[in-house]
């Protein structure tokens, strides 16, 4: 298995709990599972993918993943056929979202359609979160990137409070990099970084995931143990940065040939992109 540290920046990423000694009791026991908290499908009535939710359970599962969220734009992913499909593949499937709260978005993992509905402002999330207390995981994605609704130094400082984890985003090169903020952070607020691939696209998905440590035992995994062990800071981001080339290929596609599709969805009426709750 690869693991490797972006090399503009291995101690930010080393000062940020990728060391396997990090975390509940710096001893070898336990098991490593490989996640993905932050997916996107063509589910999803906001956006326009090529790919479904189905096909990312079955590259999950040959890519060796024991735990994933889906998380739509603004609505919880509750299709169950899907969630029959994972726990058939051995892989833990947690209902998510993606939500965009004041213009930022937060992702919101183990959370219901009808808990999903009553967030309307950051804040908000704090009681939620003292109702839910373990069996809820917060993150910030990507939050010093200037596109959609990243939530910038300022929200992200004042509202720290209400997050587990910083995500790591997987958009990245070698020399451009705006994850680094992020990462200072994390270090400074003892919040571990979580490394996603956001997969808007199938062969994206995969290339940066996240390694948690959960206690060994005969059971399948829960939401709960896997976000104790992030909270633990017991994980280990597992990313690289893109060549120049991908990057370039990938901004393209994302701003240009994704989004001029997701307009022309809404125009003909099947996309709801600009109707946000
Ligand atoms: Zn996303």
């Amino acid at each position: 298995m690869r693991i490797r540290t972006p090399s503009d920046s291995p101690s930010i990423i080393a000062d940020t709990r990728v060391a396997s000694s990090s975390g509940n009791s710096g001893d070898a026991s336990g098991r490593w599972i490989k996640i993905d908290f932050h997916l996107h499908a063509n589910e999803d009535p906001l956006d326009e993918l090529d790919h479904s939710a189905t096909e990312l359970v079955h590259r999950a599962h040959d890519l060796g993943f024991g735990a994933l969220a889906i998380t739509l734009h603004d609505h919880v992913f509750t299709k169950s056929e899907v969630f029959d499909t994972a726990r058939e593949l051995d892989i833990l499937l947690i209902p998510a979202a993606e939500l965009r709260l004041e213009g930022a978005d937060v992702i919101i993992v183990n959370i219901t359609e009808e808990e999903a509905a009553k967030l309307h402002k950051l804040r908000d999330l704090e009681k939620l979160r003292e109702k839910r207390g373990r069996s809820m995981l917060t993150f910030a994605p990507h939050p010093f990137y200037v596109f959609g609704g990243s939530i910038g130094r300022r929200r992200l400082l004042e509202n720290i409070d209400l997050f587990d984890a910083i995500e790591w985003s997987h958009f990245y090169t070698r020399w451009i990099n705006p994850n680094r903020p992020a990462a200072a952070i994390a270090r400074k607020y003892g919040k571990p970084l979580l490394a996603t691939s956001d997969a808007h696209r199938l062969d994206f998905f995969g290339h940066d995931y996240t390694l948690a440590r959960i206690p060994e035992s005969d059971g399948a995994p829960t939401p709960e143990l896997i976000f104790d062990a992030i909270r633990a800071g017991d994980v280990r981001p597992v990313t690289q940065p893109w060549s120049f080339l991908t990057f370039l290929h990938y901004a393209w596609w994302i701003f240009t040939e994704h989004e001029l599709r997701v307009l022309h969805a809404h125009a003909a009426g099947s996309g709801q992109r600009f109707s946000k709750k």
